[in-house]
């Protein structure tokens, strides 16, 4: 009992561990998928706030250029504009500048506002001082010309209501890059009255300010590039404007993506990169793009997330696993304990049968495959010796061949064959068998070979031969011809066969053991039965009826046939040279067995015909 409940503790605790194992497997699993999936989430959220943060500095981009450029409508479609391109007086153009004065004011941006007239003169320019807010209004005499200047020739090619967008330069003062740096952007429309070209209206904006406003950004790095790669803005200040400087690396150098794919599509977003074209707000042919990367910090915000978040799965399926395995382990390790039980039964009852019961097994040739323990000590031969050999090596030579042809015939056909049977041992000695042999079946339900069951019946087989035999002649005793001869009367009366007895007595046989002693007339006992074996018919059953009596049934025979028989046998024995007593006789007393007669009737006959034979001087055959 106690090692049951041991076992089953031992099942119980091997089980939890087993179930437990399999949550720290699907925990860790759960995990990574976890971890996975919401690394994919990373990227989809990146591109969301990307594209939300894109659209919002595209509203500003796109507010800031139409402001400009209702700033420059305002000017051509204005009255006092016109009325000065028509008069061309002084005080026209007074009001004309006080208005480009108020509208230089009122945007801190503009760094300059011009109009210049049809020649490409210079006829109205207010600068934005340098050191201070204030503005200057040009004096008459440092007016340029301008007429070869790429915006003026462009400009003077447009429409009224066309607009004319600079690229985003770096302010060049006589020659020379400004320092600090200036990033300019101009936007400039023509100037018409009824259709004739009077000159253009040009704004410079000072481009720092907005640039910041669209490079700011508290999650992304953003960059500002040209169709060509170079860069205008960079988060580092001194990468920025590659084209205007030795030894600053264009983006390619920079930025570990395909930029070819980022600079030839209109939008772009892999490896957590994305960008999209400013072109259609800029209007120049620079074809600005906007590239903005996750700052290393919301990654790692994003990432540490992720992790605790994988963290706390793991967690959470762990401790729902260890209940769980202790609960689920329950039936498991009770079924597992039953089994072993049963496991272990069967191994000492499989023990059990190898010890005490004659098992082989045979393919379906009769090869011996197997053999038990028992069947080893049973027939003498050693597993090594028979497994491989036929299983007929055991046969007896006595054996009928029509024993071993039903055996085949039954078990061939699926059959089981059940009978006695005489084998040999290794040493020779017979070895009678009780045997069940049945075929074993494969899948598809043809005969793969055959198991035999046997038991040793050599000890019943030989007390049977002792009930049946005299001890001292070997002859069968009075008992089996008893049985003999009812079976014989039935078979008489079935089948009408005649049979008869002789029954005969040794003359004077007292004297034999009064002149040489009992030892003497037993060895002429035993020379008489042989005498009788020797020379008895196959159809003759002999036995000694008692003392020195003997009953010959002799079967298919009647009385005249039966009569010669005894005369031959007397014969035989009157000249037999016995050792030392030398002559012998016998009386014989002959019988046919007659329909309905009883056993003891019919032997009555024979005897009193003995009896006549002995009272009309012995050594003779007589009928009765
Ligand atoms: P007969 O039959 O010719 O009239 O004379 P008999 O001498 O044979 O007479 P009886 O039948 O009276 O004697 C039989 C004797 O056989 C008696 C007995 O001692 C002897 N005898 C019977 N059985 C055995 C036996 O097993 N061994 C020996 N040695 N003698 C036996
Ligand atoms: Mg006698
Ligand atoms: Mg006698």
């Amino acid at each position: 009992m106690t090692q049951k409940t041991n076992s089953n503790k031992k099942y119980y605790f091997m089980f939890t561990l087993y179930f437990l194992g399999f949550g720290v497997v699907v925990a860790l699993m759960t995990s990574f998928i976890n971890y996975k999936s919401r690394f994919t989430d990373i990227e989809d959220k990146i591109y969301d706030m990307a594209n939300s943060e894109t659209e919002f500095k595209r509203e500003f981009l796109f507010n800031y250029v139409s402001d400009i450029e209702t700033l420059l409508a305002s000017i051509t479609k204005n009255d006092l504009t016109l009325k000065y391109i028509q008069s061309e007086s002084r005080s026209d153009k007074n009001n004309l500048i006080d208005l480009f004065y108020a509208l230089s004011y009122s945007n801190r941006n503009i760094m300059q506002l011009r109009y210049i007239d049809a020649s490409g003169k210079e006829s109205i320019r207010i600068d934005r001082d340098k050191t201070s807010p204030e503005l200057i209004i040009a004096p008459e005499n440092k007016m340029q010309d301008k007429k070869q200047r790429k915006y003026f020739k462009e400009t003077a090619l447009l429409m009224p209501n066309q607009f004319w967008h600079s690229n985003i330069d770096l302010n060049i003062e006589h020659g020379k890059i400004e320092e600090p740096l200036k990033p300019t952007f101009r936007v400039a429309t023509p100037l018409l009255d009824k259709g004739q070209f009077k000159g253009i209206v040009i704004i410079n904006l000072m481009f720092e300010n907005t640039i910041r406003n669209l490079v700011h950004s508290d999650s992304f790095d953003i960059y500002l590039v040209d169709k060509a790669g170079e860069v205008i803005y960079h988060p580092e200040n001194t990468k920025s404007w590659s084209k205007y400087f030795d030894g600053v690396e264009n983006i390619y150098s920079i930025l570990p993506v395909n930029i070819s794919k980022i600079l030839n599509h209109n939008t772009y977003k892999e490896e957590g990169v994305c960008s999209q074209s400013l072109g259609d707000l800029f209007k120049n042919n620079e074809g600005i793009r906007i590239i903005l990367t996750p700052k290393s910090i919301i990654m790692k915000k994003m990432q540490e997330k992720n992790i605790i978040s994988a963290l706390l799965v793991a967690l959470t399926v762990l401790i729902v696993s260890i209940p769980l395995s202790w609960v689920v382990s329950i039936i498991p390790s009770k079924l597992q304990s039953k089994l072993v039980n049963a496991y272990d039964k069967i191994s000492q009852n499989a023990e059990i049968i190898d010890k005490y019961v004659m098992i082989s097994t045979t393919d379906k040739n009769g090869i011996i495959k197997t053999v038990s323990s028992y069947f080893t000590d049973i027939t003498g031969y050693a597993a090594n010796d028979i497994v491989g050999k036929k299983h007929n090596l055991l046969k007896h030579p006595d054996t009928p061949i029509e024993i071993h042809k039903d055996m085949w015939d039954t078990i061939k056909t699926g059959k089981v064959w059940e009978g006695e049977l005489k084998d040999l041992n290794k040493e020779g000695n017979d070895l009678w068998i009780h045997e069940f042999i049945s075929p074993e079946l494969n899948t598809e339900g043809q005969i793969k070979g055959f198991t035999s069951i046997a038991q040793d019946i050599t000890d019943k087989k030989n007390i049977e031969k002792l009930s049946i035999t005299d001890n001292l002649t070997g002859l069968y005793n009075r008992h089996k011809l008893e049985d003999v001869l009812s079976c014989e009367m039935a078979r008489f009366e079935r089948y009408n066969s005649n049979f008869s007895i002789i029954l005969f007595d040794i003359d004077f046989f007292k004297k034999v053991n009064d002149n040489y002693g009992h030892l003497v007339g037993d060895d002429v006992l035993i020379h008489l039965a042989n005498i009788l074996k020797k020379n008895a018919r196959l159809t003759d059953i002999v036995s000694r009826w008692g003392g020195e009596e003997f009953l010959i049934v002799a079967g298919e025979t009647q009385l005249e046939s039966a009569c010669l028989f005894a005369e031959k046998l007397r014969e035989i024995i009157a000249n037999y040279p016995f050792p030392t007593v030398g002559e012998i006789t016998i009386s014989c007393g002959i019988a046919q067995y007659a329909s309905k007669e009883t056993a003891s009737d019919f032997i009555i006959r024979a005897d009193n015909a003995l009896y006549k034979a002995k009272r009309s001087g012995r050594n003779r055959v007589i009928k009765g």
